[in-house]
């Protein structure tokens, strides 16, 4: 069976597991523990995973909190902002084809007070940066923009979209989830960005485990939000709770892989990328059509309709064969609302599939879309 659905999940490296196994077995101390062996060997092995990420996101490692995924990060940010700056505004911009963690936690505060825009989008659900200029207000605390989007691949101008922010002196937070491993990140340089979420298991690391990063001052003083979680501070005192030190090891490994590997990959996912839209088209002539843009994309992720026939009943005929999906794994219940902000129809909409690549797929493997 070919998976295809590497967007929703990632399968864990064998070399990724090797290192959990043994924070899962002989190392299992806990980090803030102090004094003894145990306890230094466990600490230093989240040094070493929060090294790795810092330099694949290009980033201090001061800067990278650990968290339970991208969910709680989006979280984390969102209402950490609302609640520490609500003084100074209450409005909030974000768009429409935002992932749910951030979608959901913007229409919560709405019914705490909170004032939210959502930005329309492109054919390609990528949003203007002109409108985003125009939807700043004087009580805009925060604007929370996908740098990749999880269902078409189209990446958002990160670089003038932040930049705008910074020169309006706003908070600006991207959810980075589904580009972090895929394209390189360039936080250093790109100050206006505020805050970042990702995922370890977007990247073949772990599940349950994530980081946001919080921009530094030039005294390494992190931008100040209120925690989500509250208690012994072990996270810069931004997030709480003992560290999941065999799923942060598991990250580090992730990310010290996918750093090294990351032009390769990505030239990899390209070919491809290629290569599956080519079997498509030859194929199915004028029966497919690509939802997805052809450039400033994720690569790997295709957004393609079947002319005529249902994406649930398609996926179901060939689950055998090749896994991938309707959208988003989060809300797959319903016809995905990332399409219809794109201006699909819903008949369009649920002819749609998802086929999101990964570094690991071989062009042997994609064969089996020649026989279907
Ligand atoms: N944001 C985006 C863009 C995602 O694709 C996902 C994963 N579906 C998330 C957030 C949530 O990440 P996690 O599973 O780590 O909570």
């Amino acid at each position: 069976m070919l998976y295809l659905d590497n967007s929703a999940t990632t399968s864990i490296l064998p070399e990724v597991k090797d290192k959990m196994l043994t924070y899962l077995s002989s190392e299992f101390g806990n980090p803030s523990g102090k004094y003894y062996d145990l306890a230094e060997k466990a600490k230093k092995a989240v040094e070493e995973a929060r090294q790795h990420i810092s330099q694949l996101l290009s980033a201090k490692t001061i800067e990278v909190i650990f968290t339970g995924g991208a969910t709680e990060s989006n979280n984390t940010v969102i209402k950490g902002v609302a609640d520490k700056y609500k003084e100074i505004g209450k409005h909030i911009i974000t768009s429409k084809t935002e992932h749910k963690a951030v979608l959901d936690v913007c229409e919560y505060l709405e019914t705490n007070g909170f004032d939210v825009t959502y930005l329309n989008v492109d054919q390609y659900g990528r949003i203007d940066p002109q409108e985003l200029q125009q939807a700043i207000r004087k009580d805009t605390i925060l604007v929370s923009i996908i740098w990749g989007n999880n269902e078409l691949g189209s990446i958002n101008d990160i670089k003038t979209i932040s930049a705008i922010c910074k020169e309006r002196n706003v908070f600006f937070h991207t959810d980075a989830t589904q580009v972090v491993g895929k394209l390189e990140i360039d936080w250093e340089n790109l100050t206006g960005i505020s805050f970042l979420s990702c995922s370890a298991h977007k990247l073949h690391g772990p599940k349950g485990v994530g980081a946001l990063l919080i921009r530094s001052d030039a005294y390494g003083k992190l931008i100040p939000i209120t925690p989500l979680i509250h208690g012994g501070g072990q996270e810069n005192n931004v997030r709480s709770g003992t560290h999941s030190v065999h799923n942060i090891v598991g990250f580090g490994e992730a990310a010290r892989i996918a750093f090294d590997n990351l032009s390769a990959n990505s030239e990899h996912l390209k070919k491809l990328e290629g290569n599956l839209c080519t079997t498509l088209r030859n194929k199915f002539k004028t029966n497919v059509a690509f939802n997805s843009d052809t450039q400033n994309k994720i690569p790997g992720i295709i957004n393609v309709r079947f002319k005529g026939v249902n994406n649930e009943i398609l996926l179901k005929k060939i689950s055998s064969v090749i896994a991938a999906s309707t959208g988003s794994a989060c809300s797959s219940t319903k016809p995905s609302y990332v399409l219809q902000a794109t201006g699909l129809d819903l008949k369009s909409v649920r002819e749609s599939v998802r086929f999101s690549l990964s570094p690991y797929t071989s062009l042997e493997e994609l064969k089996v879309f020649e026989q279907l």
